[in-house]
């Protein structure tokens, strides 16, 4: 089979090779590939950034994935040849404390299908049966390989309520970001999207799509960008998704008193930050990382009600063309790069 193979620990050292079919194990289940996302953490691993050296070549890539089962393994009796299925990217041990919460994320035994051990990149897959989910009846099997990126965004956001009219920012315009944005809109908060210079041309014009107020801080003050978006009113929930020092301390600066913000992105440096101005104006900090089982289940209720244009955000690729998929990704010339291994799922696009 065709798989896209991270076979080597230097940069770059990934390409699309020929590789024996998996076979399934002990409760495992064979999958056909359908879709499979390229996520920043696919990226990292691709660039061997210093982060991710804990992952150990030959792996094929990709977390992010849906697809049909095919065939079980010895003990695999939760699912049947034909069902549709998405695959839990971060899979924790089942046993120990938080992964009885329901926490399996955090399990200090967790593995990355496609970083750990070998992913949905390619044609055929194998899972085991503890990790995955049926794909509710509607939702095509592309869109559903959304749904870790979307998961997450379900995820961070479970953290405050959302009411109607509320003001919500969210800084960084990438997938998780713009998922985030979505879902809040959903629930009928005003939505503003920032970004900089570099989501110019992609990211914040996808924003705009999928029917968001954006502001492009290279060209606009974010003060008053705000203030003419959202009437005057100071922001309630600050999502940031970006990563970005300067967007933090803008949030802690902006957020109304008794505001809210939720923190999902990924900070490459330490930085300065008075904590002071927030304790008088009691703003609530929640921090919020990957997702687990329930958001999946959540997620793809809210997917399969179809009330989300998700289009704006994907750009496909056939699996032969992944390498180009992945400079693509990584220039920024895509907000969502999704594989389609099978060309099935490529003649229904
Ligand atoms: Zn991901
Ligand atoms: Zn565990």
């Amino acid at each position: 089979m065709k798989a896209f193979v991270k076979f080597g620990s230097e940069p770059y050292e990934a390409e699309l090779r020929e590789l024996p079919m998996p076979e399934p194990g002990d409760g495992e289940v064979l999958l056909k590939v359908s879709a499979a996302g390229i996520c920043g953490s696919d990226l990292h691993a691709y660039r061997a950034s210093p982060e991710y050296r804990w992952v150990r070549p030959p792996v094929i890539l990709g977390h992010e994935f849906s697809g049909t089962v095919v065939g079980l393994g010895p003990g695999a009796d939760r699912f049947r040849s034909g069902d549709r299925v998405v695959v839990i990217g971060i899979q924790g041990c089942g046993q120990c404390r938080v992964c009885r919460d329901g926490r399996t994320h955090l399990c200090e035994g967790r593995r990355v299908i496609g970083l750990d051990m070998n992913g949905g990149m390619a044609e055929w897959a194998v899972v085991n049966q503890n990790h995955l989910i049926a794909i509710p009846d509607g939702l095509d099997l592309a869109t559903a390989a959304l749904i870790e990126p979307f998961s997450v965004a379900v995820h961070g956001l479970s953290k405050v309520d959302i009411l109607p009219e509320q003001t919500v920012v969210v800084s960084g315009p990438g997938p998780i970001g713009l998922l985030a944005a979505a879902i809040a809109r959903l629930r009928g908060a005003r939505v503003a999207v920032i970004g900089t210079g570099t989501d110019s041309d992609v990211r914040l014009p996808a924003a705009g799509k999928m029917g968001m107020a954006t502001v492009n801080l290279d060209r606009e003050s974010l003060d008053s960008a705000l203030r003419t978006i959202f009437g005057g009113r100071p922001v309630d929930l600050w999502v940031e998704a970006s990563g970005s020092s300067g967007a933090f301390k803008a949030a802690v600066g902006l957020i109304r008193r008794g505001g809210s913000m939720v923190v999902i992105g990924m900070y490459a440096h330490e930085f300065a930050w008075i904590p002071t101005p927030s304790v008088r104006a009691e703003h609530s900090l929640f921090f919020s990382y990957a997702s687990a089982d329930r958001d999946y289940r959540f997620a793809l209720d809210v997917m399969a009600g179809g009330i989300l244009d998700l289009e704006p955000l994907v750009s496909h690729f056939p699996l032969d063309r992944a390498g180009e998929a992945f400079r693509a990704a990584e220039v920024g010339a895509v907000v969502k790069a999704v594989l389609l291994p099978d060309k099935e799922t490529v003649r229904q696009q």
